[in-house]
Formats: structure tokens, sequence, C-alpha cells
């Protein structure tokens, strides 16, 4: 537990809620404790009739409820909006979370309206974004005379209820919303939390305040302390990519990544598609492109086989057969489907470009631009000097299933082999916290253990301490808004409004 009693009080703020991440499950629980309460609108759910009928029957009790208390009800709410309750959230990068950090040009796994945060649909949102930038351009062209747009000619069709969406658009529509919504003035920007502790009491003069979360501003680097009666951490489980742990890994950065964004610009830098390197690159022959090598077998990796071989580059694809992964989990739990499954499993006719990859992953056939390599492992990944040519090579070596070594000459590598959650703040809490106790945290085999309906953590040292979205199991956005719906709701229920 946190000692305070040398710490000086002066630099200290003082909160009710201090929500650590700024992705779709931080946002929402900010809407909500902004004083935005959830209300069912008496409709029967589309697809559920025994759903409609206990909704009306929760309904007819709520009602009852209400009148005997309608004062105290609408009272905690709105205490509650009057407070403050800052999100901090890490610094590169705007509020919508991992969003921001992910290819902007690839498709959502989910249908768009799945995306949604309420209050504000994403195809709403759209919509509004397309009005307004035709509006603009509107105003323009009868400012100087070309009238050809009207604004009645305006056709938004957002309506195939199968649609996917492009990531980027995701990415500003959470940003968006969070100035839609009038909650930016909770969002600060450019901080990283630290340190996530308990206070401890015999130190604690401020006793309903437990909990004290430090950081800093990443520009200035100036500390920040805020002491606070709850924290809700929300920090997602991609903050840290996994690693081959093989050498050259970390030494050869110039060529050799772990994210998808960074691979893609990495790829238009070779193709000459920046600006930078277009003159240099300009009437390259593309032939003669070393190939980049792909490892992996999510979705990620697909994504990246995709964009290079969308530009007309090489690829060798590294990865784990299915069978590979049985023995390799937490404490003997075994995954019921591994990443290269789950692939598998994505229905073709929403997936057509993943089952795509697939099929080329496992057919035996030559493929243009794509080589399979299933079951090989990367030995390393090094320069070799060629003193024929006066030339650096990349070269990798892996080894095949029969124990052969083979080496190649590539461009790029890219590693993508997962993510986990950086917990770092919570110091030695960090591995307490899971259904397996001493294990790292990890969304799909070992979330942090919360409370099913409040989503308070278990094994919190101290009450007061929350926790939602992946880092508890829900890993995908409709999911994350359950949580932060039951945080609130016990915030609420429970915080002292005096
Ligand atoms: C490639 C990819 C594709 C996906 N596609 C889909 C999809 O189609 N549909 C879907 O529903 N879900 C999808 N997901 C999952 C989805 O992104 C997550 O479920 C969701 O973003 C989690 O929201 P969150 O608010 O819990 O955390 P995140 O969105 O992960 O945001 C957490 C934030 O906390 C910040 N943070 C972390 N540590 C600190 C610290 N110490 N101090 C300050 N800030 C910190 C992080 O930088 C980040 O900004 C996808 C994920 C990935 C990686």
């Amino acid at each position: 537990m946190q000692d305070l009693s040398q710490a000086d009080d002066e630099n200290i703020l003082y909160k009710d809620v201090v929500i650590v991440g700024n992705g779709p499950g931080g946002i929402f629980l900010s809407y909500l404790l902004n004083g935005n309460w959830p209300y069912y609108n008496g409709q029967p759910h589309p697809g559920d009739e025994m759903l409609s009928a206990r909704l009306e029957f929760l309904l007819e009790e709520a009602n009852n409820g209400l009148k005997e208390n309608s004062d105290d009800g609408e009272q905690i709410v709105k205490t509650i909006n009057s407070r403050n309750h800052p999100i901090i959230n890490k610094s590169y990068g705007p509020p919508g979370g991992a969003w921001q950090f992910m290819d902007p040009n690839i498709l959502t796994i989910s249908l768009d309206r799945w995306m949604s945060l309420p209050g504000l649909e994403i195809q709403e949102w759209e919509s509004m974004i397309e009005a307004e930038q035709s509006r603009k351009s509107a105003i323009l062209r009868e400012r100087i005379g070309d009238k050809r747009l009207l604004l009645s000619q305006i056709k938004v069709n957002k309506s195939n209820a199968m649609r996917r969406i492009l990531v980027g658009s995701v990415a500003a529509y959470y940003k968006d919303y969070v100035v839609k919504q009038g909650l930016a003035k909770y969002f600060k920007s450019g901080r990283i939390v630290t340190s996530v502790r308990p206070i401890l009491e015999l130190h604690n003069h401020d006793k309903e305040y437990g909990w004290i979360v430090q950081g800093y501003e990443n520009l200035s680097r100036k500390r920040f302390r805020y002491k606070c009666k709850n924290v809700v951490i929300a920090t997602g489980t991609t903050n840290s990519f996994n690693r081959l742990g093989i050498p050259g890994e970390e030494t050869q950065s110039c060529w050799v990544t772990h994210q998808l964004n960074d691979f893609e610009t990495r790829l238009d830098r070779l193709v000459g598609k920046c600006k930078k390197c277009a003159a240099k690159r300009k009437n390259q022959d593309l032939s003669k492109i070393d190939p980049v090598l792909v490892i992996g077998a999510g979705l990620s990796a697909a994504d990246a086989i995709m964009a290079a071989r969308n530009r007309g580059i090489p690829v060798i694809h590294a990865f784990r057969e299915s069978t590979d992964l049985a023995d390799d989990n937490l404490n003997s739990v075994k995954l019921t489907t591994s990443i290269y499954d789950r692939l598998r499993s994505l229905p073709l006719s929403m997936y057509p470009e993943y089952h795509e990859v697939y099929e080329m992953m496992v057919d035996d056939k030559t493929h243009r631009l794509y080589k399979a390599l299933p079951g090989y492992t990367v030995i390393d990944l090094g320069v070799k000097s060629d003193d024929t040519n006066k030339t650096k090579e990349r070269t990798v070596s892996l080894q095949s299933p029969d124990g052969n070594i083979y080496r190649y000459r590539v461009s790029i590598v890219a590693i993508l082999i997962g993510a986990k959650p950086d917990l770092s703040y919570l110091g030695e809490y960090a591995e307490k916290f899971g259904r397996i106790v001493d294990k790292p945290i990890d969304g799909r085999s070992n979330p942090i253990e919360i409370d099913d309906f409040t989503y308070e953590v278990v094994r919190s040292p101290s009450k007061g301490l929350y926790a939602i979205g992946p880092l508890v199991g829900d890993n995908f956005v409709r999911f994350i808004l359950g949580g932060a719906f039951g945080v609130a709701a016990h915030l609420i229920r429970n915080i002292d409004t005096d």
C-alpha cells in the first residue's frame, strides 16, 4: 500500500472517480457519469420475446419504485454530474484508445452498428459528417458561382445492415463522440499513469479517498497525483506487443516491426509511395524488391499479407500450425480454438479477404506474391555483408518442421503474434488480480477477476477498484458497454453524495 505520510499534499487533486484509459470503455463510462442514464424505450426487443417480457415486468417494477423515490433518483444523477471525473489517458493519441493506433485502412471485424456508443450511432455520425462536408462544399460552390451541387441532392445511404466499416472511421468517430457529447473537459490527454495504489489507512487523513493515481505529462514531464475514491482501469490489452525472443528482434529495428500500422508505412516507403522517397523510387522495378516476411496466423498477419500483395510486394509467411498451439497456454488451460482456427471460422460471405489468405495458407498451391511456410520457426534475424555487391543483406534463418535451416533475404519483417496488457502501473498487484493468481493478465486466458454485476476487482486490497474491457474478457466493443454500465450503476448507488 502507498505510504503518503511524507507526501506533499499541495499538488494532489481530489476526485470521486479516476478512469485510466481513453478507449471506448473509458469514453462510455465517462458519458454515463456525466449524467446520461440509459432508459428503456418501451419497445419490444426485436429478436427476443422472453427478454421483451422481462423488460416489461422490470418496467412495471421500476415505475412503482420511481413513484416512491422519484426525487432521490434524480438527485443522485445530478450530483455525480456536477463532479469532475478526469479520464487520464496515454500521451500518444486522442480519445479512441486502441483504435487510434490500428491500421486505419482495414475493415472492422464487427458490423458498423456494433461499434456505436450510445447517444450517437456511428451511422448517424457518418451521415452528419457527410452532410457537414457537403454543406461546406455547397457553400463554397455557391460563393464561386458553381451551383451544380445542391443540398437537396445529398443522398446518404447507410442502410446496409451487414456493413463493416474502416477502422480509421471508427477512430475518428470515437474522437468526435467525446467532443459532440460534451466530454472533452474530462479527458486529460498526454498523460501516462505510472502508479495506481491503495493508500495505507494509517497515513490517510482523507479516509474516503482510498486510492492514489500518479503519473506524468508526456510533453512537459510534469508529474501529477490524484487522490480518489474510485479508480476504473480501462487500459485495454494491446499496449505491449508479443515478442519471439530471438536474436536480432530488438536490434534490427530498421527493418523489423511488431506493429501493422508501422509495417504499412514501411511498405509505402519501399514502393516509393511516401512523399519523401517518391523521387528516389520512381520507376522502381518491384520484382527486384526482396520479399517481406510476415510471422503470425491471426487477423493482423492476414492484414499485413494483403497490404504487401496489394502493393505488388512478395510475401513469405511463417506460421505455426493449428496443433502447435495446444500446450502453449497458462497453467495448462487449453485453448479451445487457436488464432489459426479463428481465421478459418470467420464466415466467408462477411470476410472474403481473410478467407482468401486462409486458403493460401493451407492449399499447398503456388500463389502470386505469396509463399506459405507452415510450421517454420524463425531462428534469427541479421544483416550479412555481401562483398561481391558491396551491399548489406537483411537475412532471416528459419527452421522447417523437419529440422532443416533455410535462409532468406528479406526487406521487412513483421512479427504479428498478438499483444498483452502493460499493467506495470499496478506494481506487485498486476499478477494478483487474475482468475489464475500469480500469472500475467491476459484478455483471453487469464482476465482480471471481477464481480459479474459491479465489475469491482475481486482481489483488490481495498474497495473502489474496478476494471472493464478486454482486461476482464470483454474483448469486443459491444460487450464493453455492459461493463461500463455495471460500474456506473454501482458507483451511483454507493458514492457518498454529501
Ligand atoms: C487489430 C484489432 C482489431 C479490432 N477489431 C475490433 C472490431 O472489429 N470490433 C470490436 O468490437 N473490437 C475490435 N477490437 C477490439 C477493441 O479494439 C477493443 O476491445 C477495445 O478497443 C477495448 O476498449 P478499451 O476502452 O477497454 O481499451 P483500449 O481501446 O485498448 O484503450 C485503452 C487506452 O488506455 C491507454 N493506456 C494504457 N495504459 C495506460 C497508462 N498506464 N496510462 C495512461 N493510459 C494508458 C492506452 O494507450 C489506450 O489508449 C480490435 C482490436 C484490434 C487490436
